[in-house]
C-alpha cells in the first residue's frame, strides 16, 4: 500500500566515521573561508568533544571566531537571544553546534535572529521562510544518539516563564553538513545514553505509525529501531564499545529522517508537556511514556506494531500465510510428504498430483484459517510493548535511570496533571497520533507512566550479545618509516608478485601500465606490463600510465591485506583515480591470491609488528 502523496528531501550531506573529526579538511573544503560561531555547552566545552572539534577545523579556512558555550539542557529563548548576539558581535557568517539537542537547537534559532533579526519568538510557527531566503551556512556535529535533530527541519526551544516549549521548523534549518563521529559520543554518561537513545526509538517508532507515514520514512524508522534496539543495552554496558556508539549515532540519525518527514505522534506531545511543566527530561519522558502510548496505539495499527516487535527480534510463526506461499510456490512435496502416512488415499494422490486446481482448493481452504496468523500478530505487537518496557527495566538496571513519572522528579503529587494534558492537548504532534487523542486518556496515560511499579531487570550475557555486524579491526598509522622503507617494502611485494608462477604472466596479461603515488610518505612506484617485460618502476617514470591511483600509504598497507574498501574509499576521496579506471577491473583476479601473499611475504621478512590482525 502507498499512501496518496508523499514528499522526500535530505539536502544535508552526512558523513560518518570513528575519529572523522580528525579528518574533515575535504569534507569542509567547499565552504571556504569563513568565520564561525561554534555553538556548545560548559560540560561539552570541559569533556573533550569541543577541543577535538577545535582541531579537526585548525587545517581548514573556517575559523572558529567565537564559542557560545552557555547552552542548557532544554534550552530556553533567552538562551538563544544570547547566543545569536554573540554570533552578530563577531561578524560571523557560520554556525557549528557541537552537542545534544539542546546546542544543536539553539544554534539553528540562534542562526534564524541572526540573519531575520527581532526576537527568537517572533520566528515561532513552521515554514515562515520564502524558500529564496538562505540562513548562514551550518555544519552540526551531534555529541548525543537521540534527538536526530542534526537533519531535522524543526527547533525545540523552552520557553520558561509560560511553562511551554516552542516549536520553530524551517526548511533551512537543515545544515549543509554533518559529522557524525561515534568517538565524539563516548564521554556521554550512562543514563543519559540510555534516554537520548530511547529517544531516537521513540522517533523511530513513532515515524512508522504516524498518520504520515511513507515508503520513505517506513524503510528509515525500521532500520532504525533495528540499529538501535539491538545496541543500546551494549552502549549502556560497554560505553567505550565504538561499534555500539556508532549503530546509535546512525540510529538516530535515520530515524531523525523519518520523523522529520512523517512527525511524531502522541508520546512526544506528552512528553513535550511534562518537559514544560515539569522539566522533565525529553528522552527520559519519551521512554516513560512510550510503551503506553504504543498500547494506547496498538489496535489501530496492529501490524505495523507487529513489524516493530519483529524488527526487535521478536520471532513469531505465521502457520498459515507460510502454509500458503509453501504450496503457491511449489514446494508442494512438503504436504505430499505430511499426508504420506496418512490413510485417505484420495488426498495422498490429489496431493502427490501436484495440479494448479489442487493447490488452489488448498489455498483457500487454509483462507479461512487466516485468523490464527491476525491473532499470532497481535499477540506479537504486544510482545512489542513488553519488548519496550523490558528494554526500560534493563536500562534502570544498567545505568539507574527512574522507571516511573514519580522518581523522574514529579514531586507534587501530579498536581499539575491538569495542565499538563492541557498542553499535551495543543502540541502539534498530536495532530499526527494514529488514534485522535482524548484529553482523558492523556490523564490516564500519564498517571499510568507516574504510579508504574517496575524494577530494575539484570542485564544477561546474551542481552549484551551484538546482533549488528562489527568490523573489528584496528586502525594501523604510519606503518611505513620513510619513502626508502616503503620502497623496500613494497617494489619488494611487487617483485615477488612479478616472480610468482601463477601472478606474474596474470599480471602481464592485463597489458596494463597502473601507476601508484603514495603520500605519507612520499613514494612513486609504477607496474608496467604493456611491454614485452613486466617492469616494476620505483620513483621517476618515462612512460605514461594508463591509470594513477593516489592514496594515503598506510591505505595500501591496509589494501594489500584484503581489509580495504577501495569503492568507499575512492568515495572518501582516501583515493583519487586518474585515467581509465574501468581498465583496472582487469588486476581482480591477481588481487585475491596477493591479498594471501602480502602477510606472509611481511612474515618473511621479519616485519611482524605491522602485520594486519
Ligand atoms: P541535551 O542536548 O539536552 O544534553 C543533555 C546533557 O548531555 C547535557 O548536559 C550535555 O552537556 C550532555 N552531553 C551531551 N553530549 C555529551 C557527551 N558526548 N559527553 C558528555 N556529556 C554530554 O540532550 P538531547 O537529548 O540531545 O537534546 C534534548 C533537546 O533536544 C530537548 O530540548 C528536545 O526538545 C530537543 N529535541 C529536538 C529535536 C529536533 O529535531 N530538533 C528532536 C528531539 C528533541
Amino acid at each position: 500500500m502507498l499512501p496518496e502523496y508523499f514528499e522526500f528531501s535530505l539536502p544535508t550531506k552526512l558523513v560518518y566515521g570513528a575519529g572523522i573529526i580528525g579528518n574533515i579538511e575535504k569534507a569542509v573544503a567547499r565552504f571556504g573561508k569563513k568565520r564561525a560561531l561554534l555553538v556548545t555547552d560548559a560540560i561539552l566545552a570541559g569533556a573533550g568533544p569541543v577541543d577535538k572539534v577545535k582541531n579537526g577545523f585548525k587545517n581548514t579556512d573556517i575559523e572558529i571566531v567565537s564559542v557560545f558555550d552557555n547552552v542548557p539542557p532544554n534550552s530556553t529563548i533567552k538562551t538563544v537571544q544570547e547566543c545569536a548576539a554573540q554570533g552578530i558581535a563577531n561578524n560571523c557568517d557560520m554556525l557549528i553546534a557541537v552537542g545534544g539537542g539542546s546546542v544543536i537547537d539553539t544554534a539553528k534559532v540562534a542562526n534564524l535572529v541572526m540573519k531575520k533579526g527581532g526576537k527568537v519568538e517572533d520566528h515561532m510557527g513552521a515554514y515562515l521562510l520564502e524558500t529564496s531566503e538562505l540562513l548562514f551556512p551550518s555544519i552540526i556535529i551531534p555529541t548525543t544518539a537521540g534527538t536526530g535533530s542534526e537533519v531535522t527541519k524543526v527547533a525545540v526551544i523552552a520557553d520558561p516563564d509560560n511553562d511551554v516549549k516552542l516549536p520553530f521548523a524551517e526548511e533551512q534549518f537543515l545544515p549543509q553538513l554533518a559529522i557524525l563521529d561515534p568517538e565524539l559520543t563516548l564521554s556521554l554518561p550512562g543514563k543519559l545514553t540510555a534516554s537520548t537513545g530511547m529517544d531516537a526509538l521513540v522517533h523511530a517508532i513513532e515515524a512508522y505509525v504516524d498518520k504520515e507515514w511513507s515508503p520513505a520514512s517506513d524503510a528509515l524508522a525500521l532500520h532504525a529501531i533495528k540499529l538501535i534496539s539491538d545496541n543500546i543495552l551494549i552502549a549502556c554496558a560497554k560505553p567505550q564499545d565504538i561499534e555500539a556508539r556508532g549503530a546509535m549515532l546512525v540510529g538516530s540519525f535515520l530515524a531523525g529522517v523519518a520523523f522529520s518527514h512523517s512527525m511524531v505522534g502522541m508520546v512526544h506531545g506528552i512528553s513535550h508537556a511534562l518537559g514544560g511543566v515539569y522539566h522533565i527530561p525529553h528522552g527520559l519522558a519519551n521512554a516513560l511514556i512510550l510503551p503506553e502510548v504504543m498500547e494506547y496505539n496498538l489496535e489501530s495499527r496492529l501490524d505495523r506494531f507487529a513489524d516493530i516487535a519483529i524488527t526487535m527480534g521478536i520471532s513469531f510463526p505465521e502457520i498459515i500465510t507460510d502454509s500458503q506461499s509453501i504450496i503457491k510456490t511449489g514446494k508442494f512435496d512438503l504436504l505430499s510428504k505430511l499426508v504420506e502416512k496418512t490413510e485417505l488415499k484420495s488426498l495422498q494422490q490429489a496431493v502427490d498430483s501436484g495440479s494448479s486446481a489442487v493447490k488452489e482448493f488448498a489455498v483457500k481452504k487454509l483462507d479461512s484459517l487466516g485468523f490464527v496468523d491476525q491473532w499470532v500478530r497481535k499477540k506479537a505487537a504486544y510482545a512489542g510493548v513488553d519488548k519496550i518496557r523490558t528494554l526500560n527495566r534493563q536500562l534502570a538496571f544498567l545505568t539507574g535511570i527512574p522507571l516511573n513519572l514519580k522518581d523522574a522528579g514529579i514531586k507534587d503529587n501530579l498536581a499539575k496533571l491538569d495542565q499538563v494534558a492541557d498542553t499535551a492537548m495543543e502540541d502539534g504532534s498530536m495532530l499526527y497520533n494514529p488514534v485522535e487523542p482524548k484529553k482523558s486518556d492523556v490523564i490516564e496515560i500519564i498517571k499510568a507512566a507516574y504510579y508504574r511499579k517496575d524494577k530494575p531487570l539484570k542485564v544477561s550475557d546474551e542481552d549484551l550479545k551484538s546482533r549488528t555486524a562489527r568490523t573489528g579491526e584496528k586502525a594501523i598509522k604510519g606503518v611505513f618509516k620513510d619513502g626508502d622503507d616503503l620502497y623496500d617494502i613494497l617494489v619488494g611485494f611487487y617483485e615477488l608478485l612479478k616472480s610468482d608462477a601463477e601472478l606474474g604472466p596474470a599480471l602481464s596479461k592485463t597489458g596494463l601500465c597502473v601507476q601508484f603515488v603514495y603520500k605519507n610518505p612520499s613514494a612513486t612506484i609504477t607496474i608496467d606490463a604493456t611491454g614485452e617485460e613486466l617492469k616494476i618502476v620505483a620513483g621517476d617514470f618515462d612512460g605514461k600510465p594508463e591509470v594513477t591511483m593516489t592514496m594515503d600509504a598506510d591505505f595500501a598497507h591496509k589494501f594489500w591485506h584484503g581489509k580495504a574498501n577501495l569503492v568507499s574509499a575512492l568515495t572518501r576521496r582516501l583515493v583519487v583515480a586518474k585515467g581509465n579506471v574501468p581498465k583496472t577491473l582487469k588486476l581482480l583476479p591477481v588481487l585475491k591470491p596477493a591479498y594471501k601473499l602480502y602477510p606472509q611475504y611481511l612474515k618473511d621478512k621479519g616485519l611482524h609488528d605491522i602485520i594486519m590482525a
